[in-house]
């Protein structure tokens, strides 16, 4: 049975829903194992080994969020050899799809990115072209790195968890020592609403908001969701990056998206086209946006938002 490693570079407390997709597609494949960096207490273990983990690996050194990628992803190869692992899978964000380059240097791994869906066989399927087109790919090399996009299946618990065996990698020598070192970092200020990524409801603001975020947040609020944005509204500074949806941005699939004057361009859609239910509120009744809403309002959203708020409140 092949074994699968996924990577789960967890820097907070609880494990990330995302980390359980991957766990949930490895066991798909075959043997899952973890190569862990982060905190490994005992809430975190107990709900990797429901999910299935076999095994986790962790690193030698503890400080290997001070360093740029490369350490991680030396850690990375020395935990592949170490587990024997064929398949390896990661998050889709920037930094772990850095780490997936490396690693497919360092292994001669051939790497896909992107991915949504894979088979037992390993064949990957992949979203190009701002999720316009599904592909299908397949790594020849006897190592396979996969970075998955979060939202892409269910994570389900395995029927059966057995308390994985713990085991340390060594990071080689020199890893860190050659390694650029991190020296501060912006700390966010925390908003108390819900990770973007994850969140059930998203009320995402475009160019129509004219650098006003201030109806959306009270709807996000209201309905204790998190807050998205095109890219226009974030390229315009009216919002961190962070926020941005989209091809270039975070892939949301959220049970409810309110979508407030955006206009639907199809590199906004390819981020938030698979949540299960989308509201859009545009004043221009010819707006993309509607060829794909559930539900559309023509209409301004100074209007719509705060009278949708005001409803909401009242419940
Ligand atoms: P617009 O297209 O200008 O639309 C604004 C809408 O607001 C209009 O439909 C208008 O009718 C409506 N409106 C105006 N005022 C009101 C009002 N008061 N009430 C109600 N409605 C109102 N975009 C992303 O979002 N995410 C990405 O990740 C992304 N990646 C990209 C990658 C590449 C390589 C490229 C080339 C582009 C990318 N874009 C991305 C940009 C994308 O093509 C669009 O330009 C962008 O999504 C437009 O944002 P918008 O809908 O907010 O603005």
């Amino acid at each position: 049975m092949a074994k699968v490693l996924v990577f789960i570079d967890n820097p907070g407390q609880a494990l990330k829903k995302a980390s359980l997709e991957l766990l949930t597609m490895a066991r798909s494949l075959g043997e899952p194992a973890v190569a862990f960096n982060g905190d490994l207490h005992n809430d975190v273990a107990e709900t990797l080994a429901a999910y299935g983990a076999q095994a986790v690996y962790r690193p030698s050194v503890a400080d290997l969020d001070d360093y740029l990628v490369g350490p991680k992803a030396s850690y990375l190869a020395a935990a592949v050899q170490t587990a024997g692992a064929t398949v390896v899978l990661t998050e889709n964000s920037a930094e772990a799809k850095e780490v997936a380059a490396r690693l497919g240097i360092k292994l001669g791994a051939g790497v896909i990115t992107d991915v949504v869906a894979v088979d037992p066989d390993g064949t990957a399927h992949k979203s190009v072209l701002a999720g316009s087109y599904l592909t299908a790919a397949k790594a020849t090399t006897p190592v396979a790195v996969l970075t998955v996009k979060a939202n892409s299946l269910t994570p389900e618990p395995a029927v059966t968890g057995t308390a994985p065996a713990s085991v340390t990698v060594d990071v080689p020598a020199g890893a860190t020592t050659a390694a650029a070192r991190i020296t501060a970092r912006s700390e966010k200020a925390a908003s108390g609403r819900p990770d973007l990524a994850e969140a059930r409801i998203v009320v995402a603001g475009g160019r129509g908001v004219d650098g006003n975020f201030g109806p959306v947040e009270e709807l996000a609020d209201a309905l204790g969701a998190a807050i998205g944005a095109s890219r226009a509204a974030t390229d315009a500074g009216w919002i961190g990056h962070d926020a941005q949806i989209g091809q270039t941005g975070k892939t949301v699939s959220p049970q409810l998206y309110i979508s407030a004057g955006i206009s639907g361009a199809i590199q906004q859609k390819a981020g938030m086209q698979t949540a299960k239910v989308i509201v859009a509120v545009n004043k221009d009744a010819e707006s993309p946006i509607f060829e794909i809403a559930d539900f559309g309002i023509v209409g301004d959203l100074f209007q719509v938002l705060p009278q949708a708020t005001a409803e909401i409140k009242k419940r």
